[in-house]
């Protein structure tokens, strides 16, 4: 066969896949990535050699950059929304107690045996007490996927073929169409709608009940109040009324706050809510408890034993990674949501001016204002908390967004800000370098 006459167009001198990924950087990147991404990652770079986009030369440095950080595609991002648990942000961000308790947990580990015997052990233990010793007023607590799961629990073994009686001001949507009378009936529960809209009283509740009541259910409307003419039924009232009559009363309280906190007079916590009579509380581990994802169910032993019993509980228990986090969480340090629950003003504005006063000295039009912080995922939607923001021109909230490291902020009267509050003290610099980035391709 004659010689191919050589070509001088680059696109011809593609350089081949399996030389590419024999390269020792790629098959470093192929241990940690998989073959599939790093592969894609070459076909890529190859289209755009052939393309004409890339020289072969530059082939194996394109691969690389190409190359995703890990092999999930979900990225961190920085929080300047001034929601503390932003829903689509991923809720709390653990804190680094709960991280690295995540990590050892993440292999085998001692989650369901107990090492000293080599017997059995039971599930969860740690995380448990470490629950119960967070809220004395509990006897005991199981753990589920989250507040919606720990909600179905609770209507299928109590309220199942039976009724369950709520006010009508709590059958309330918590966000992204998730309603909560729509998730208990789907359990085969019966809502005993109780008082109207925005009255309720006592006497409502005890004529609903009769032989059929399977639980009373008080629901915090999380992320709505009602005002002017209104009347709620109290948990300490409730219990007072439901006195006797062996019906539980149970409080879905939302957020988490283990104990009331001064900023949020309006957000029922565990430990009162149970303290008030309630039977058994739930919440979520990944709002104002500052923890991973999960529902926390806490109080009487009998009606937990209940649930723990019901076979729906498998369907809806925890991983290790979970129950060692949620421990961690409990045990550690103060998760990043309630230290930025205890932010003080001065202290944001004193980190605020630091970063402004480096983006100033790059030439970039960044001043200091205040501005409300939230607590966000449904808590206190009345109590919005004091905040300090950097404002920048509009223009720079898209390629905040889409920049090497993600910055989600928020526009208002034609500015982009980003808010301290719901940032981590020792993410500042982070930010300040993602605006500074954003400012040399601008300039
Ligand atoms: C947020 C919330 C829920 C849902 O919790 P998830 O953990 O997201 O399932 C249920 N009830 C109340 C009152 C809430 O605030």
């Amino acid at each position: 066969m004659p010689d191919q006459p050589r070509s001088q167009d680059p696109r011809r001198s593609v350089p081949r896949t399996d030389a590419l990924l024999a390269e020792p950087p790629v098959r470093a990147a192929e241990q940690r990535l998989g073959r599939a991404l790093v592969k894609s990652a070459v076909t890529g770079v190859q289209d755009r050699i052939r393309a004409g986009e890339l020289t072969p030369d530059d082939a194996l440095t394109a691969v690389l950059d190409a190359l995703p950080p890990t092999a999930s595609s979900l990225r961190p991002v920085l929080n300047a929304t001034g929601v503390l648990v932003h829903t689509n942000l991923g809720r709390a961000p653990l804190s680094p107690a709960a991280v690295e308790a995540i990590i050892a947990a993440a292999g085998t580990t001692d989650v369901e045996i107990d090492l000293a015997t080599g017997r059995r052990g039971p599930r969860g233990e740690a995380a448990i007490g470490a629950l119960l010793d967070a809220v004395p007023a509990a006897e005991a607590a199981i753990v589920v996927n989250n507040c919606a799961a720990a909600l179905s629990l609770v209507a299928t073994a109590f309220g199942q073929g039976r009724e369950l009686v709520l006010a009508r001001g709590e059958l309330v949507e918590i966000g992204d169409g998730f309603r909560i009378p729509e998730l208990l009936e789907s359990t085969g529960a019966r809502l005993r709608e109780v008082g109207t809209t925005n009255r309720v009283t006592a006497e409502d509740y005890r004529r609903a009940l009769g032989p059929d009541t399977g639980a009373v259910l008080k629901v915090h409307p999380s992320n709505f109040v009602v005002r002017g003419f209104t009347r709620a039924v109290e948990v300490d009232e409730l219990a007072g009324a439901l006195a006797g009559t062996g019906v539980p009363l149970v409080a879905d309280v939302g957020s988490g706050l283990i104990r009331a906190h001064p900023l949020l007079p309006e957000e029922p916590d565990l430990q009162s809510t149970l303290a008030m009579g309630a039977d058994l509380v739930l919440s979520s581990g990944d709002k104002l408890l500052g923890g991973p994802q999960a529902g926390l169910v806490l109080g009487r032993a009998d009606l937990v034993q209940r649930l723990r019993r019901h076979p729906l509980y498998r369907a809806l228990r925890v991983d290790k990674t979970t129950l060692a986090a949620l421990e961690a969480t409990l045990r550690g340090p103060l998760p990043p949501v309630q230290q930025m629950l205890a932010a003080e003003p001065s202290g944001l504005r004193a980190r605020a001016d630091a970063v402004a006063g480096r983006l100033t000295a790059a030439g970039i039009d960044a001043h200091v204002v205040d501005a409300p912080a939230r607590v966000g995922g449904g808590g206190a939607p009345e109590h919005p908390l004091a905040g300090v923001a950097i404002s920048l021109p509009a223009g720079f909230a898209e390629p905040l967004r889409r920049g090497a490291r993600p910055v989600v902020g928020y526009l208002e009267d034609g500015r982009t800000l980003l808010n301290m509050r719901s940032l981590a003290p020792a993410d500042d610099d982070a930010l300040a370098d993602a605006v500074l980035e954003v400012g040399r391709r601008w300039t």
